[in-house]
C-alpha cells in the first residue's frame, strides 16, 4: 500500500533523485528477494466509497484525508504500486513459489486494489479467493477477474472490510500489502488485524507475517539546508516559525547508501499473525554507532517485511542499502548537527503511536543523545507524519 505522492503534507519531495520504477516485462525475478532471515540491514458518490482505516464513515463534506483515500479509486497509484517490482514480485514469489501454501485453501485478500494479489493466489490454485475493496477501483478489480476467467474463483466484494459480510465464516489465508510510508502511516494495519480475529481459522496464515521497523543514520548536509534551514533567512525575512513545522514533519524520499554513516537498528519487530492492536504502538530503545568520522544531520527509519512460512523465507527491505521501492525511506531531521567520532554512539529512544485525534496519522517522539568528544546533545524532538 502506498500514499499518494500528489497529498501535500507529508513530505514526499522533488528531490532530484527522485527514483521511477519501471516494470521488467520478464517472468517475475528473483534478484531482491530475501531468501536467508532479514538481517538488520538486509537487503511501506455512489461509486467512490470513502475508507477510513479505522472503518469509520464519512459524511458531509470531504476533507482531505477523504480525498487521500479516495486517490485509491484512481489507476495511478495503483500504477505506482505494481511497477514497485521489489514489492509486486516478491508477493507473486512468495504465491507462485508455494503453491501447497495456496492448494484448496479459501483466501482473503484484504484491500484487493486492482485484485493483483488474488489473481496470483487463484493462478497458484487457491480454491476460492474473497478480493475486498472499498475504493471504485473494486468494479475494475471484478472486470479484471472476468478478463482473465477466474471469476470461478475470484469474488470482489466491494465495501471496507469493517463492514462487509463474508460468504463464508472462516477463511485459511489473509493476505494483504497494507503497510504505508513508515510501515504504519495510514493504519491499515488494524483493518488486516480486525480480519485476521473475525475470520482466520485457527492456525490460519496472515501474509506477511512479519514487519520490521530500523533505524539509521546520516549525513545530509546539503538537503537540511534546503529544506530546513532555508525558513532562517528568505530574501532576507526570518521566516525560522516554519523551520520548526518543517522539523516535525518526517520527509519520505531516497537516501544514499554512502549518506549512512552508523549501523543499522533493529528497532521492533511486529508478528502480524499474533500481535494485538496496541502492539503498533511502541517505545524502542536504539543505539546507533558511528562507522567513520562524520556529521549526522538525520535519523532515517525504514521497514522490512517477511514471509516466514514459505518454504524458503521470502521478504524485502526498503532500507538505503537495498533496491529502492515506491515506500523509499523516513528522514528524521534533528535540530542540532551531531560531530560524530568513529565508534562514538547516538543513543535514545523511539516512541511511536497513532494519533489520538487522527489514527490514520503517526506521532513519533525522538529521544536521543551523544556524549562524544566533539559534541555533547540531549534532546527531544516530536514528528507528526500527516
Ligand atoms: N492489494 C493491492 C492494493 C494494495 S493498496 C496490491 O497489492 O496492488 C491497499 C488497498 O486497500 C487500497 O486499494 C485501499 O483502497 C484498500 N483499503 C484500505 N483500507 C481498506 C478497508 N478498510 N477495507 C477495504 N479495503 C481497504
Amino acid at each position: 500500500m502506498d500514499v499518494n505522492d500528489s497529498l501535500n503534507s507529508t513530505s514526499t519531495t522533488d528531490k532530484p533523485t527522485k527514483i521511477r520504477l519501471e516494470c521488467e516485462d520478464d517472468e517475475y525475478i528473483e534478484d531482491e528477494i530475501i531468501e536467508e532471515a532479514p538481517t538488520e540491514c538486509s537487503n511501506l458518490e455512489e461509486d467512490s466509497v470513502m475508507c477510513m482505516p479505522d472503518g469509520s464513515a464519512i459524511d458531509g463534506d470531504k476533507t482531505s484525508a477523504d480525498y487521500y483515500f479516495d486517490s485509491y479509486s484512481h489507476f495511478g497509484i495503483h500504477e505506482e504500486m505494481l511497477k514497485d517490482a521489489v514489492r509486486t514480485k516478491t508477493y507473486q514469489s512468495v504465491i507462485y513459489k508455494n503453491p501447497f501454501l495456496f492448494k484448496d485453501k479459501v483466501v482473503l485478500d484484504v484491500g484487493a486494489g486492482t485484485g493483483i494479489l488474488s489473481l496470483f493466489c487463484a493462478k497458484a490454485g487457491a480454491k476460492h479467493v474473497y478480493a475486498v475493496e472499498c475504493s471504485s477501483m473494486a468494479d475494475m478489480a471484478e472486470e479484471i477477474v472476468k478478463l482473465n476467467n477466474f471469476s470461478n474463483v475470484i469474488t470482489v466484494l466491494k465495501g471496507k472490510i469493517e463492514e462487509i459480510e463474508l460468504p463464508v465464516a472462516q477463511v485459511d489465508i489473509i493476505i494483504s500489502e497494507w503497510m504505508g510510508y513508515f510501515l504504519v502511516y495510514e493504519n491499515m494495519l488494524n483493518t488486516v488485524l480486525y480480519a485476521r480475529d473475525k475470520w482466520l481459522v485457527k492456525d490460519g496464515l496472515v501474509l506477511p507475517d512479519r514487519a520490521s521497523l530500523h533505524l539509521t543514520a546520516i549525513e545530509d548536509a546539503d538537503y537540511k539546508e534546503d529544506k530546513i534551514e532555508f525558513w532562517n533567512n528568505v530574501y532576507g525575512f526570518d521566516m525560522s516559525c516554519i523551520r520548526k513545522q518543517a522539523l516535525s514533519e518526517p520527509l519520505v524520499d531516497t537516501v544514499e547508501q554512502k549518506q549512512i554513516v552508523t549501523n543499522c537498528q533493529l528497532l521492533k519487530t511486529m508478528d502480524i499473525s499474533k500481535m494485538a492492536l496496541e502492539d503498533a504502538s511502541f517505545t524502542a530503545p536504539f543505539k546507533l554507532v558511528a562507522e567513520r568520522d562524520d556529521y549526522i544531520h538525520a535519523l532515517v527509519a525504514y521497514f522490512d517485511v517477511s514471509f516466514t512460512k514459505c518454504h524458503k523465507l521470502l521478504g524485502f527491505s526498503t532500507g538505503p542499502k537495498s533496491r529502492a521501492t515506491h515506500w523509499k525511506q523516513t528522514v528524521l531531521y534533528l535540530e542540532d548537527v551531531l560531530t560524530i567520532c568513529q565508534g562514538e554512539a547516538v543513543v535514545g529512544t523511539m516512541t511511536v503511536a497513532p494519533n489520538k485525534k487522527n489514527p490514520r496519522d503517526v506521532d513519533i517522539m525522538l529521544k536521543y543523545s551523544l556524549n562524544g568528544r566533539h559534541c555533547q546533545v540531549s534532546r527531544t524532538q516530536n514528528y507528526k507524519m500527516h
